[in-house]
């Protein structure tokens, strides 16, 4: 295992999960709680962070806020989430809760100005599955097994006696089939499909779902994924030879065809499965004119190690970091990281 955080944390413990139950069993009545995802939320991001919000309304919690860095609006496909009433704008988030909880954020860094809050709080619980996670609050349940956080947000709802109804379930899922390219990458082991199971028992529909998620875009998203792809560069020599493919959007791309940054989100997809290359980019300007970048790999180099590397973090095979300078710039110094993060495959 090439993990970039020496030591990093196995499965959650015994004393991490009966810290973070007591943690929230023993908020009084009037506490106020607030839930933070990572900035640019994903599935997994607003679907666990959401779902155990639910939770902790079936609990008693009543003075409950979500919230996420940056500007408050959610990406299309998330539209319709059970739970999206719970959602703030950064800036309206209890200043000093009593709790706060942090969602599939790896480090400080995936929380933009909200960073604060876990000074300010009374204390923090971090729920997260990244292996580069930093274990910043002050109860980290950290599974870098778990296939996405809802896996760790079930496990957590389950021990605090919360019952999974459609609403919770229909959160729960989108993270799970996001953070599993719908039940396709490695992580689909048995014990996501029987996590899978018990959501689809609650009678929630898994057709509905996945359009709406991963199969629907405006046509005008339709017609700039058509330009980056047939502007996308393949370099069979790089990575040692395993071949690097990667293109790139900007934000005129984005207002050619009136189109909100999150559609991007969407365009590794369409080019991670070129055949002729191992490692994959996409190349992102943000509204703050810096680059978000995506990096996926089909199992020869460790992409994790890549982005940590250059400031970011994720996983050994799905990860990313902002990049400065021009787009060229930003593929230079991924290429000089490429062949020190090759696995012995
Ligand atoms: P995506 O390419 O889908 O945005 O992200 C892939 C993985 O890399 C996710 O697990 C995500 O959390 C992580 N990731 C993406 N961008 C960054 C970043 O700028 N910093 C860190 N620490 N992780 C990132
Ligand atoms: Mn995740």
């Amino acid at each position: 295992m090439t993990d970039p955080a020496a030591g990093a944390p196995e499965a959650p413990t015994g004393a991490e999960w009966a810290a973070a139950v007591a943690a929230v069993r023993r908020l009084p009545a009037d506490a106020r709680v607030l839930l933070i995802c990572h900035v640019n939320p994903d599935g997994d991001a607003l679907g666990s962070m959401l779902g155990f919000g639910l939770g902790l309304r079936r609990l008693g919690v009543r003075q409950l806020q979500a919230t996420f860095p940056g500007p408050p609006e959610v990406p299309e496909p998330f539209r319709w989430l059970p739970g999206l009433d719970l959602l703030v704008p950064q800036d309206a988030a209890y200043p000093d809760p009593d709790l706060v909880i942090c969602f599939d954020a790896a480090s400080e860094s995936r929380l933009g100005d909200l960073v604060g809050r876990l000074g300010s709080a009374g204390a923090s619980l971090v729920l997260d599955h990244h292996a580069s996670n930093t274990r910043f609050g002050d109860i980290n349940l950290v599974d870098p097994h778990a296939a996405a956080t809802s896996v760790v947000a079930e496990g957590l709802l389950d021990r605090l006696g919360v019952p999974l109804d459609a609403d919770i379930a229909a959160c729960l899922y989108v993270a799970l089939s996001t953070d599993t390219g719908s039940f396709r990458f490695e992580a689909t082991t048995p014990a996501v499909h029987e996590m899978a199971a018990r959501l689809l028992a609650t009678g929630i529909r898994p057709g509905d779902i996945s359009r709406r998620i991963f199969d629907t875009r405006p046509f005008g998203a339709v017609r700039l994924f058509g330009e980056a792809i047939g502007r996308a560069r393949l370099e069979p020599g790089a990575a040692g030879g395993r071949g690097l493919v990667w293109t790139y959007a900007t934000l005129d791309d984005l207002a050619r065809h009136d189109q909100p940054p999150y559609v991007l989100e969407a365009l590794i997809d369409s080019v991670r499965c070129t055949a002729e290359a191992d490692v994959s980019c996409v190349v992102k300007q943000t509204p703050a004119g810096d680059w978000a970048v995506s990096l996926r790999s089909k199992g020869a180099v460790d992409v994790s190690r890549v982005a940590v590397a250059l400031g970011g973090g994720g996983h050994r095979f799905a990860a990313g970091f902002t990049g400065r300078g021009s787009v060229d710039e930003v593929v230079d110094s991924i290429r000089a990281e490429l062949d020190g993060a090759l696995l012995a495959v």
